[in-house]
């Protein structure tokens, strides 16, 4: 209890606390601490707090103030959830910036920081009321859900929508309720939980050598129980506590022969936390040393980070930037400041993490989305408390909470899956990296191959600083680029379906000995189109105005958009022909026709369909790696940055679907996804090549990418962005306006540009039908605002775009349309 003593009286002061709720409102909002609780409220701590009518939420207190507010009525809150803070005050300051930026609440961006298990749901329990009633006057369910509370006492209502078998029980226990039969409470109960596991340890009479075979001549007539303390002892070798589930494993004996043994007093145990994250007792191995380019490269960071925050790390593939990077976050730790490693993708963090390991042992953390709840809280937890020194993660690892940041490395800075689309916060973890780094006064570095034009014109115009590597690592060199004109070898009967005869003996050649192939085509599924013959019908999705891909390994139809699936087309349901056509390929297509074409490679797939669960990619990669495939097929995820050390030839089937994409970036994008896949190629020594095939080889971004000439690309990129007012001379704001009714839609965004344009004028455009026009359901219009760099405050922009959606959204006219911004949409 607080208490101060104001002279003669004591006097008991009154806070109040300012709440973030897990929803999307505009406000912080406020309650009141009752006395009793003074001491134990905090900024960080999570309370129970009552909104709106009858939810209840876990609220993170953003501050501890003494005034009530003015508008309501301050409600008491229920509990105090946290001993100490969960959310450290630099977090906050993120959360606040990212909100502000991103014209988000920051209720959306607690959505996206805080891992599920430390967001607690409120879970309604059903109770039976116990009153004595004629059950044959139930209806089958509902004399169902008291026979099951008969036996289980307690259910929740998750656990009775299985029972049941539908989706919406609540007016059938509104039914219940209302004739007495059962009671319904709200419970919050914290979902983190650590993972226990029992150890075993071996009583103190028995530890020396006379002891242990008057044990184990004791049992002879037990023999299991012989064969336990046998593991025992071999297991305990290392150390004296053995995971009882490790003895129950080697010796095969169950938990009853263990039960038996601590009944004797042979065995005592104890239940404690563990780590459900592996990862202990690694050893620490691999050291390098480096080439003279690397030296150069790793003092020319440090003198740039004397003098600025970011730097830019442009170093061709395969040059060496990850040992690089180790050496940097080696410094780091040595100051015992944590350090921040970012990946793009899950599927590279696997190889990185296994480098890192070996350098990091058990300082290690790695976070990620494909982690379960309880893993994530764990990985949280073990920030907070520094256990872990350094975090090897993908974009949502910027929410981890860091004490002493010295060091974040954004490595393949360029990668689009940094940004986050949906939902809101739609930020891009690159450059919240760099406002992180700057809350905790860290240094920054981003690194890349290709780096984004963005990132490069920051450097060039002296904003970071810049370094470069510019050869392999080792003898490796470059590869050899071909390019295969797809309409000409088609002419001379040269093309095997996808397959020209320059990739086909690439590959043969590379094959006979020993070599690996990686082949790129950019989309999933077998067959992305598909229409009739006859009438021209296309089998597309009933949600979303996108077409149907065939996926062979389900033998259905599947919508990229939103999931929806249906059996494949048989019979044109338009016109009743049977002659359906194929249009496109997707990497399922070019496995199947491989199967044919080269009948003894053995093939595996990496795309999102082939990579299911939570170490889906491990096992595609592992297998890759330990040359259990001899060709990898996949789609941009093969261009992530990994390294194999066999792969000696790439295949690109069609670079024109990435050229020819309609977005101001797509032939930035088309140049790194080349030079990416390329880059997978000759890494150790062994010379590679790859094989672009295409409809238009003389490209100028195709020949950019034969020439190594990322420099030729930005020029071209930077001249044409200034030219039509693009990024890095304008700021986009990408604004969607959505409704199930496409009139609707289409009415509420001209009723929104009408009003942007009275503040924004000529910068607004629009509004447009984007490339795909309907979602889920809902017709979307974008418009898009165009702000220029300098001579205008970009936070007054925001300022009056904030107003403008609060105008817009009051008007009657509008009630139902959606309107969603996305600021810096790529
Ligand atoms: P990048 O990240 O620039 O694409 P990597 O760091 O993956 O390149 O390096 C390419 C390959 O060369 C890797 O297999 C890496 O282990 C090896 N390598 C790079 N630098 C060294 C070094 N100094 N000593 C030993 N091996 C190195
Ligand atoms: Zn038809
Ligand atoms: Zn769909």
């Amino acid at each position: 209890m607080l208490e101060l003593n104001d002279g003669e009286t004591t006097v008991r002061i009154t806070l109040f606390v300012e709440v973030i709720l897990p929803l999307a409102v505009a406000k912080a909002y406020t309650y009141r601490v009752p006395h009793e609780w003074n001491a134990h409220v905090a900024v960080g701590k999570r309370v129970i707090v009552q909104f709106g009518k009858s939810k209840v939420y876990s609220a993170v207190i953003s501050r501890v103030v003494d005034r009530p507010p003015e508008l309501y009525e301050a409600k008491y809150i229920l509990d105090v959830l946290d001993d100490s803070p969960v959310v450290t005050e630099t977090q906050l300051q993120l959360w606040g910036w990212i909100s502000s930026y991103y014209l988000c609440t920051l209720g959306e961006t607690m959505q996206a920081a805080l891992p599920a298990a430390l967001k607690l749901a409120s879970e309604t329990r059903i109770i039976a009321a116990g009153n004595e009633v004629d059950r044959s006057a139930l209806n089958d369910k509902e004399y169902l859900i008291l026979d099951a509370l008969d036996i289980a006492s307690e259910l929740k209502v998750s656990d009775i929508v299985k029972l049941l078998g539908q989706k919406s029980v609540f007016p059938l226990l509104k039914r219940l309720f209302d004739k007495g039969l059962i009671l319904i409470s709200e419970e919050i109960a914290p979902k983190y939980k650590p993972k226990m596991k029992v150890f075993v340890r071996l009583h103190s009479d028995y530890t020396d050598g006379v002891g242990r075979k008057a044990l184990l001549d004791s049992l002879d007539n037990a023999p299991k129980q012989q064969d336990a303390v046998m593991a025992y002892l071999q297991l305990s070798r290392k150390q004296p506590d053995v995971a009882r589930a490790d003895i129950m494993e080697a010796s095969g004996c169950s938990s009853a022969i263990v039960a038996a043994l601590v009944e004797k007093g042979v065995f005592m145990t104890e239940e404690r936390a563990v780590s459900r994250l592996g990862g202990e007792d690694v050893e620490i191995t691999g050291d390098f040393t480096f080439n003279e380019a690397q030296s150069a490269a790793f003092a020319g960071i440090g003198r740039q980070f004397a003098e600025k925050d970011v730097v830019l790390l442009h170093g061709i593939t395969a040059s060496g930037k990850t040992q690089v990077y180790i050496r940097l976050i080696e410094a780091a730790v040595a100051r015992g400041q944590h350090v921040l490693y970012l990946l793009p993708e899950i599927a590279l963090t696997t190889q990185i993490t296994e480098r890192l390991r070996k350098h990091f042992g058990n300082k290690l953390g790695v976070y990620h989305s494909r982690f379960n709840d309880n893993e994530r809280a764990e990985v949280w937890h073990k920030v907070l408390n520094n256990e872990y020194q350094v975090i090897v993660g993908a974009r949502s690892a910027v929410f981890l909470p860091f004490r002493s940041l010295g060091l974040i490395v954004v490595d393949e800075e360029h990668e689009t899956s940094y940004k986050q689309f949906d939902p809101a916060p739609r930020y891009h973890a690159r450059d919240t990296a760099i406002y992180l780094g700057h809350i905790h006064g860290a240094k920054v570095l981003l690194g890349s191959a290709t780096p984004a034009v963005e990132s490069f014109y920051n450097a060039r115009s002296g904003k970071y600083g810049f370094v470069t590597l510019a050869q392999r690592y080792g003898d490796a060199a470059l590869p050899e680029i071909v390019t295969v004109n797809i309409s000409e070898e088609s002419r001379k009967g040269t093309m095997f379906t996808y397959f020209s005869a320059t990739l086909l003996q690439a590959m043969e050649k590379a094959l006979a000995v020993k070599q690996q192939v990686i082949l790129f085509q950019n989309r999933r599924g077998h067959t992305p189109l598909l229409q009739c013959k006859t009438c021209g019908y296309i089998a597309k999705c009933i949600h979303c105005d996108v077409s149907l891909t065939y996926h062979k390994s389900s033998n259905q139809l599947h919508c990229h958009y939103c999931g929806f699936t249906e059996p494949p087309l048989q019979v044109c349901p338009a016109c009743g022909s049977t002659h359906i056509e194929s249009k496109g390929f997707g990497t399922e297509r070019i496995e199947e026709e491989l199967e044919m074409l080269l009948p003894n490679a053995r093939i595996g797939r990496l795309d999102l369909d082939s990579t299911k669960g939570k170490y889906g990619f491990e096992r595609v990669l592992t297998a890759f790696d330990e040359q259990r495939y001899d060709v990898l097929v996949g789609t941009q995820m093969v261009a992530k940055g990994l390294d194999f050390g066999k792969v000696s030839v790439i295949g690109i089937i069609n670079a024109d679907g990435l050229i020819n994409y309609p977005d101001f970036r797509a032939y930035e994008r088309a140049f790194s996804l080349l030079a990416q896949v390329a880059g997978r190629a000759g890494r150790r020594n062994s010379s590679g090549q790859v094989v672009i095939q295409s409809y238009a080889p003389t490209h100028r971004v195709i020949q950019q990418v034969i020439g190594n000439d990322y420099e030729g690309m930005f020029m071209a990129e930077v001249a044409e962005r200034k030219n039509f007012g693009y990024p890095p001379f304008f700021r986009l704001f990408k604004i969607e306006v959505k409704h199930k009714e496409q009139q609707a839609a289409h009415d509420g965004a001209l009723r929104l540009a009408i009003l942007l344009r009275e503040v924004l004028g000529h910068r607004v455009f629009g509004p447009e039908v984007p490339l795909v026009g309907r979602v889920r359901n809902f017709y979307i219009f974008g418009i898009l605002l165009k702000i220029e760099r300098i001579g205008i405050s970009i936070a007054k922009v925001k300022e009056q775009l904030v107003a403008v959606l609060l105008r817009f959204e009051s008007n009657k006219a509008n009630k139902g349309v959606r309107v969603q911004i996305d600021v810096d949409p790529y």
